[in-house]
């Protein structure tokens, strides 16, 4: 396997997801359906009237700070809980942004373009390949469906670009 044939088709790849879904990015149809995405009046004042009933009490309070104590660092629960911090981190998301803009903020399979639907998938495995968690050509940006049916098809280990090649002319 040659590596630089790997880069070539990678390229060709991106591009060919940008022209077919160009015409996504003018239409006003996905706008509107966002517009239906809003709380009515009647909701908002039942969730703050909710909130207002509710009491802190001391025990809370102090369950609260032990809480707090769990998340800032001193976690001794194994691999997961670091990828998380990694996950959660700037890097993370400056590497997230990197891709989604390179990708004009839409899915490279289907075109969605809600920004609430977008993830950046990591073409080569996040766990296996730690030295290309943060390279802007190993991400893809996936809406969280078609996320889950590449993991569904290709499962979450040994995940490599010819994989995502394939997806890209699935129709399902
Ligand atoms: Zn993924
Ligand atoms: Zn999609």
């Amino acid at each position: 396997m040659a590596s630089g044939k790997y880069k070539h088709h990678e390229h060709q790849g991106f591009q060919k997801g940008h022209r077919q879904f160009a015409g996504f990015q003018s239409g006003n149809k996905l706008g509107a359906a966002n517009k239906g995405r809003i709380f009515s009046e009647a909701t908002i004042k039942k969730m703050s009237k909710a909130s207002k009933g509710r009491k802190h009490t001391d025990e809370w309070k102090a369950q609260a700070r032990l809480r707090k104590g769990e998340l800032s660092g001193r976690w001794k629960g194994g691999i997961t809980p670091i990828h998380n911090q990694i996950r959660g981190s700037y890097e993370y998301k400056l590497w997230e942004d990197s891709v989604l803009s390179r990708d004009c903020h839409c899915c490279q399979r289907c075109g969605e373009k809600r920004i609430s639907k977008l993830t950046v998938h990591h073409i080569k495995n996040f766990a296996q390949y730690p030295e290309l968690r943060f390279a802007i050509d190993n991400g893809i940006t996936f809406c969280r469906d078609c996320h889950k049916n590449f993991h569904h098809f290709y499962g979450k280990k040994g995940n490599f670009f010819e994989q995502v090649k394939q997806f890209l002319t699935l129709t399902f």
